[in-house]
């Protein structure tokens, strides 16, 4: 039985839909505030997508599928790994059991905390009210909605005929799948075709843009295809998606490429087409809380279009990575507590970590991005096939490149497709939110040999571009 206090007229002062990441984050810094604060947590298990179904589960399969290529080429080294083999099984125990682990912190987070924990579905009657699939209905002064997201539909009715896996099936496979088509190009989509592909799956990725991971400069994608390539996943990029249908024990992905209709067999289909806003179900128009193509709109202050209802995380995006997730939580509790001193989100040092090996780790300004925008900027790279430590490891695919503004020489924006690509990258996040010159970048001492030297080439060079 649930007993509620009621403050200045409603049962919380804040109510938070959804108890993953940007929820959590919201709850956390809205107690710290002093705000009577509940979390409605509607999933079948505690823990969020991140945690139950998304960075942690892939994060712990792709380093296992890291340690079984470095042990097939442990030779390299004058190693002696006489028949390298895996236990699928196993692979997928060790990463149940991190997964049981986090999900229980997480759990024990929730129910240990100051804010009261409810677990329940919720929608909203009224803009200060929601009835949750309990029976009982609950009224906040403030809202935060950080529902999360769902696998989008696929594109071709017939796909659903065919059958096909998720990133969630997909990551409870029993046995890795003799073939597979992965369709999609993002990171998800590559995060896995790697793999599976290291597990001896024969793969397949089709991609409808001219490269993979469509968002990143284009030098970047074509190194990943390339290491991609080398390691027998066939690419097919600049596609359209026909048809798909059973073919035996197969399935058939039917697809125009090059003016002509390709057809390619696997004996299963990842779809990982992308993900949407996950707010049907909420009534969000009921109560005026404008949204676009299912996605909640806000300002950067977190709020929506009804000034008492705020939002966080993949419901909301537009970046879906948890860390934002989490940041775009402070801020709606942080305004809803602080309304006289309000925040903002920023994206400046907006970062994305692709854990494919080589690793990609890009912060801020893109190529890409400068020219669309007509940013002005220098850029000087460094490939890591000319670097001592990286040759130490044989790790020698990728670049850094660095990106800067040719007046101040002030550092705009960083990428590392290479060993360790997500950690290096953390130099540059650290150097720009410290708004560091290319000049403070070159003179900073880096200990030899390390990875992270690398980034003193590129720095040097630009450096000597531009007037310090
Ligand atoms: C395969 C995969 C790999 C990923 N890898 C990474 C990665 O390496 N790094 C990274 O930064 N990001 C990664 N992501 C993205 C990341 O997981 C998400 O951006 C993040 O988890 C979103 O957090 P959230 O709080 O917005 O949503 P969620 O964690 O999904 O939380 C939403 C919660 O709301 C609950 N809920 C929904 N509707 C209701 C309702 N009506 N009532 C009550 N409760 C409700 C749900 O049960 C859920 O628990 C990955 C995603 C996937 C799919």
């Amino acid at each position: 039985m649930l007993h509620l206090l009621r403050v200045n007229g409603y049962d919380f002062d804040l109510a938070i839909i959804g108890g993953g990441s940007g929820g959590y984050a919201a709850a956390r810094t809205a107690v710290g505030a002093g705000l009577n604060t509940a979390v409605i947590e509607g999933g079948q298990e505690v823990g969020g997508l991140c945690i139950l179904r998304g960075c942690m589960p892939t994060k712990a399969l792709l380093y296992a599928a890291d340690v079984l290529h470095l042990a097939r080429k442990a030779d390299t080294w004058g190693v002696r790994a006489a028949q390298v083999g895996f236990d699928f099984s196993r692979v997928m125990e060790r990463k149940n059991a991190m997964i049981k682990e986090f999900a229980q912190d997480r759990a024990r987070q929730l129910t240990g905390s100051k804010f009261k924990f409810i677990r329940a579905t919720a929608r909203f009657v009224d803009a200060h009210t929601l009835a949750l699939s309990t029976g009982i209905s609950l009224s906040a002064r403030s809202f935060v909605i950080s529902t999360g997201s769902v696998v989008s539909e696929p594109p071709l009715p017939s796909l659903k005929e065919a059958g096909y896996l998720t990133s969630d099936e997909a990551l409870n496979l029993a046995r890795p799948p003799k073939s597979m088509i992965v369709l999609g190009g993002g990171a998800v989509a590559v995060e896995f075709a790697q793999f599976l592909a290291r597990f001896d799956t024969e793969v397949t990725l089709i991609q409808r843009s001219d490269h993979i991971l469509r968002g990143f400069d284009a030098d970047v994608s074509a190194e990943l295809e390339r290491v991609f390539r080398r390691e027998d996943i066939t690419i097919f990029t600049h596609t359209r998606l026909l048809d798909a249908r059973r073919d035996g024990d197969l399935k058939e992905v039917a697809f125009e490429y090059d003016g002509r209709t390709v057809r390619v067999s696997a004996e299963e289909i990842l779809l990982a087409l992308g993900r949407t806003p996950n707010t049907a179900g909420l009534e969000l128009e009921a109560v005026g809380v404008k949204t676009e193509g299912w996605r909640v709109v806000a300002n950067a202050r977190m709020q929506t279009s009804v000034p008492h209802i705020y939002t966080a995380g993949d419901c909301t995006g537009p970046h879906e990575i948890v860390h934002i997730a989490i940041q775009q939580g402070e801020i709606a509790a942080h305004n809803i507590a602080h309304p006289d001193r309000p925040r903002g989100i920023n994206y400046r040092l907006l970062s994305h970590v692709v854990f494919t090996d080589p690793q990609i780790g890009v912060v801020g300004l893109s190529e890409k991005e400068a020219t669309a925008r007509n940013v002005p900027y220098l850029t000087a790279r460094h490939p890591f096939n000319d670097h001592g430590k990286s040759l130490i490891m044989d790790a020698q695919d990728g670049f850094v490149k660095l990106l800067a503004d040719p007046a101040r020489g002030e550092i705009l924006g960083g990428c590392c497709i290479g060993p360790m690509g997500g950690e290096l990258i953390h130099e540059i996040i650290a150097v720009m939110a410290g708004r560091m010159t290319v000049h403070d970048l070159a003179a900073m001492p880096h200990y030899h040999p390390t990875l992270a030297e690398i980034w003193t080439y590129p720095a040097e060079e630009l450096a000597g571009q531009i007037p310090g």
